[in-house]
Formats: structure tokens, C-alpha cells, sequence
């Protein structure tokens, strides 16, 4: 799913760096710029990629659709300043003119992935879209998002398409707040979020926030020390998000894909090469296959390296065609380093808490 709209969204305000107030240095856009995804569809295109794909072009969200989750005095609140040529959604969440239709329309990505997969249209699917939706709240936008795009996309999937279960998993290197906040007391939807630790929001996305009354062990978050690279990330991948989600018997799995973790996003502490978001593809592919006739759905979150992020998306997205082009990682081997790769003492701690209350919902505290 892609659209050129997607880069029309002017995440800047006309303030200085993360939208605090005048700029003291020159003027910029220091949060959620187009680049890195333009960038990205650059590569699917120049790499040849792209012409083996099929096209999905986006609907916009209609209300209704929105409100599933927003309330509506946030949703006129948007209409309203994208009218007047922009605004703030929340902390760090500007919007410029049509910033509201844009919205829609990554929503509306979202939503057309999750069609097109469910009819058989084809084998999987990746919106590329813009603005990012996980921080998104029913009230409030946050860090770059403004409309919840993947869990909108799954209260599609249940209220719409008829989808008893889903599953979402978030590896995006921020914490997931929306996205766990629209199905905190949902058992139907399993949400689990990797993340690192403390990080953004702060003080939110602990282990211990497992959900709550009927959706109590269906939410799940791996807090991850800053500097975790493959191994640590495989390792949890293999020993807990797999067999968790597994055991939820979705009938559609989703995927918010960030690529933030990558060793050189300026907004994220962790050391992911392509190799690992290739690696971490092919077991979503696998379990997909597995449990729910490889029905998955990866909706884009953030990624801030220009430079990087293209060729993250690209390993995905190759991954996911079941195809490979002949590019390669030019900054792999600067950022494969065995010693970074192994998985550390502190990260397994934080695995085999989660490994302990696996098949066991009734344990947690
Ligand atoms: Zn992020």
C-alpha cells in the first residue's frame, strides 16, 4: 500500500527541533519527516522490487471507522485545524494543512491492507504509510501519530470482517501505548510490544502491564535494554513472541513496523541491521503460515535514519515477496559485530520473565 500523499505530511510545525518553540538553530524537520519512506519506496522501485509487487491503493477512513476507537470531539478537533492549515494532535505530534485527510488516508492503508489479504487478493501485505499510528490515543495524538492506523485496521478485522482473533505484534523501537490502550480489556486481540526499555513514553510499556479484567494476559511487553542487537531480539522472538502468539490461535496477525531499532536511527539506542528485521520477517511468515493461513498484515510505524531505513524495509519487504533482489546492505558490515549480536545477560533476564508465565495467564500477579 503506498500513496504520494503519504509525504505531503508536515510533521515540522514551524518550530524549532521536537516542536519546542523557537527554533534556536536553523529550522527543520527534526521528527517524522518523509525522507526515510520515500527513501524506501526509492529502493523498492530502483531495486526492481516494486514491479513485482501489486500496487494496493488506499481508500480514506471513514468516521465511523475512526470512531471505533477516537473520540469524536478529537477527530472534529483535527478537521478543524487541518482546515486552518495545521496544528499539534499531542506532545510532538504536529500536523500541517490537510493533515486530517492524510490521516484518514494511513488509516485507510491500513484498513486496505487487511481487505486485501482477507479476500485472498493477495499473499500478504505492507502499508506504507504515513503518519505512524501505535502512539496514537482516543483523545490525543503523540510522537508522530495522530490517528491509531494498526489497531484501527484490527477493530476492522473484528467489527467489520469478522475476525474472531488477531494479533498484533509491535517491534517499532518506542512502546506501543495506542495500540495496548485499545485492547487493554479485549481478550480477542493479543498485543504485544518490543520495545526499549523506559524509553518513550516514559515509564510506560513495563513488564508487568499485562492487560486488564477480560483482556488480563492478553497484552504483553518486552522491555529491552538499550544496545540489544540480533541476538537479543532473536532470542525473544524464538523463545516468547512466537510461541505466545501462537497459543492465541489468531485468524490474522499484524505487524507495526517500525524500523527504529536499527543501529543508526537517531532516535533509538539498539543495534538491528537489515539482517535482523529480515530474520524477524521470516518468523512471522512462518508462524503465520502456521497458525492462520499466512494471513499478515505489516503496517509501518517510525524509522528516522534517511540513510538506513531503506534498506530495513527493503530486507522486509523481499522477505515478504518470498523474492530477493541483487542490492545489498552497504552498513551491514559495519553493524553486524559478533560481540553486539550475542545475547546479554541482562536481556535474558528479561526473557525468561516473560518464558516463565508462557501458558499461564492465571499466574500473573
Ligand atoms: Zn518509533
Amino acid at each position: 500500500v503506498w500513496h504520494e500523499e503519504y509525504l505531503w505530511h508536515d510533521s515540522s510545525g514551524s518550530a524549532g527541533p521536537l516542536g519546542r518553540g523557537e527554533p534556536d538553530v536553523e529550522p527543520g524537520d527534526f521528527g517524522d519527516a518523509p525522507d526515510a519512506r520515500r527513501r524506501l519506496h526509492s529502493l523498492l522501485a530502483v531495486s526492481g522490487l516494486l514491479e513485482h509487487l501489486k500496487l494496493l491503493t488506499p481508500r480514506r477512513a471513514q468516521t465511523q471507522e475512526l470512531l471505533r476507537f477516537h473520540t469524536r470531539e478529537y477527530l472534529e478537533l483535527i478537521e478543524r485545524l487541518s482546515k486552518e492549515g495545521g496544528g499539534s494532535a499531542g506532545p510532538n505530534a504536529h500536523f500541517g494543512a490537510r493533515g486530517y485527510d492524510i490521516a484518514r488516508l494511513a488509516v485507510g492503508g491500513a484498513i486496505t491492507a487487511v481487505d486485501a489479504v482477507l479476500d485472498d487478493a493477495v499473499d500478504n501485505a505492507y502499508a506504507l504509510i504515513r503518519p505512524a499510528g501505535h502512539h496514537a490515543m482516543s483523545d490525543s495524538g503523540y510522537g508522530s501519530c495522530l490517528f491509531a492506523n494498526a489497531a484501527l485496521a484490527a477493530l476492522h478485522a473484528k467489527e467489520a470482517r469478522g475476525v474472531e482473533r488477531a494479533a498484533i505484534l509491535d517491534w517499532d523501537v518506542h512502546f506501543g501505548n495506542g495500540t495496548q490502550t485499545a485492547f487493554w480489556t479485549d481478550p480477542s486481540v493479543l498485543t504485544v510490544s518490543i520495545h526499549q526499555a523506559d524509553w518513550s513514553p516514559r515509564r510506560e510499556g513495563n513488564i508487568d502491564d499485562v492487560g486488564a479484567g477480560p483482556g488480563r494476559g492478553a497484552n504483553i511487553n518486552a522491555p529491552l535494554p538499550p544496545g540489544t542487537g540480533s541476538g537479543g531480539y532473536l532470542a525473544l522472538m524464538k523463545r516468547v513472541i512466537v510461541p505466545a502468539i501462537r497459543s492465541h490461535e489468531p485468524h490474522l496477525i499484524f505487524v507495526c513496523c517500525g524500523l527504529d531499532a536499527n543501529a543508526m536511527d537517531p532516535f533509538g539506542r539498539m543495534m538491528l541491521t537489515s539482517e535482523t528485521f529480515r530474520a524477524m520477517t521470516r518468523q512471522m511468515l512462518n508462524l503465520a503460515a502456521e497458525t492462520c493461513r499466512g494471513r499478515l498484515v505489516f503496517v509501518h510505524e517510525g524509522g528516522y535514519a534517511p540513510v538506513y531505513v531503506p534498506f530495513c524495509g527493503l530486507a522486509v519487504i523481499e522477505e515478504l515477496s518470498g523474492g530477493r533482489t541483487t542490492v545489498e546492505d552497504p552498513f551491514l558490515a559495519r553493524y553486524a559485530h559478533p560481540a553486539y549480536d550475542e545475547l546479554q545477560p541482562g536481556q535474558e533476564a528479561i526473557i525468561r520473565v516473560l518464558e516463565g508465565r508462557l501458558g499461564k495467564p492465571s499466574s500473573l500477579k
